[in-house]
């Protein structure tokens, strides 16, 4: 008798939610996932990473230019700066650029989307958004792979965080949006973020940082649906497993992993952003397309991305950090 009863009520259940679920209308993360586009990625990126820009070696006239179109973009959005006054610029001295030659002050851009039910624990998503400048010769290196692709990725997601905010659909924990400067030149400007966080680092949950997701490593001419992941279980087996999750269900990449190999000479892991959050026992994951021919040279244009792969690169990125800002429990450092 209980059990039948049991078995009618969930019945019942079962028809009225899938009855709501049809009529109610009510948007998913796949619905905000899908805002990211091609198209959009393109659009920015052809301007991101045009020759106005000059290189946006950490700086100059161009990086600073770089740094006010990112800015431009979160208020037109709507979406606040991270910082209580209101500044998206976390402005770095010149003199913390040591070992520079002529070193320049810059800034890091950061802005924030505060979360609903835990605003104190927080996600980074990170790029950076600075290159390597200009020739001798005056040639511009466009940088559109290393990081405009990144960089561009971080708009989209953002822009997609903030209509699930507007629906009232908003993250249940605190995201940032931050994008470094000094990176070409030694990882300075997420270094100091760390150094200077403007979120206690021990509410940090992880960082995503995206460097390269806009092309194809020649090894993986044969199946280009793929994006190496780097660093991913170094610190949480947790975050790795959240991440596996999101792409069997959403995405199907394949998830390659080589880079994690200990003896891998390229160093991959201390070499971009998220190894400054790594340092500080925070779990990372890198997402990195590999090296190719145009890497670090001036034929690293926007016309050779690989748009719609970069928006399905996005997309797991999204919707991981959809995952981990909005699931019950806070994943944790369960290696560090
Ligand atoms: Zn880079």
């Amino acid at each position: 008798m209980k059990i039948f009863l049991y078995a009618f009520l969930s019945s019942v259940l079962l028809c009225c939610n899938s009855t709501s679920k049809s009529t109610g209308g009510e948007k998913t993360n796949l619905d905000y996932a899908e805002t990211i586009t091609a198209q959009d990625l393109k659009n920015h990126l052809y301007t991101y990473a045009s020759d106005e820009m000059e290189g946006r070696m950490t700086g100059t006239p161009g990086q600073k230019k770089a740094a006010e179109y990112l800015r431009d973009f979160y208020k037109k959005e709507g979406i606040k700066a991270a910082k209580e006054d209101g500044d998206y610029f976390q402005n770095i001295p010149a003199n913390f650029f040591a070992g520079r030659n002529n070193p320049k002050a810059s800034e890091n851009v950061v802005a924030y989307i505060k979360g609903s039910e835990k605003p104190d624990e927080l996600i980074v998503i990170s790029a950076h958004l600075d290159h390597v400048g200009v020739d001798a010769d005056g040639n511009v290196f466009n940088g559109a792979d290393d990081d405009g692709s990144g960089t561009v990725a971080l708009l989209e997601m953002a822009q997609a965080f903030q209509q699930a905010v507007k629906d009232g659909n908003g993250p249940k924990r605190s995201i940032l949006f931050l994008h470094v400067t000094g990176e070409e030149i030694g990882l300075f400007g997420s270094r100091y973020y760390v150094e200077n966080p403007i979120f206690p680092l021990e509410n940090t949950v992880c960082d995503l940082n995206i460097d390269m997701i806009g092309r194809i490593d020649p090894d993986k001419a044969s199946n280009p649906e793929y994006l190496y992941l780097i660093g991913s279980n170094k610190l949480s087996q947790e975050l790795q497993d959240v991440s596996t999750e999101v792409n069997d269900k959403y995405t199907n990449l394949e998830l390659d992993y080589k880079y994690d190999d200990p003896n891998d000479p390229n160093r991959f892991y201390y070499r971009s952003d998220h190894y400054n959050f790594a340092k500080n026992n925070i779990p990372i994951i890198f997402y990195f397309n590999g090296v190719h021919a145009d890497y670090h040279k001036i034929t690293d244009t926007p016309d050779k991305i690989e748009y719609d792969l970069m928006a399905k690169r996005a997309k797991l990125i999204f919707l991981t950090a959809w995952e981990l800002a909005n699931r019950e429990k806070r994943i944790t450092a369960d290696k560090a």
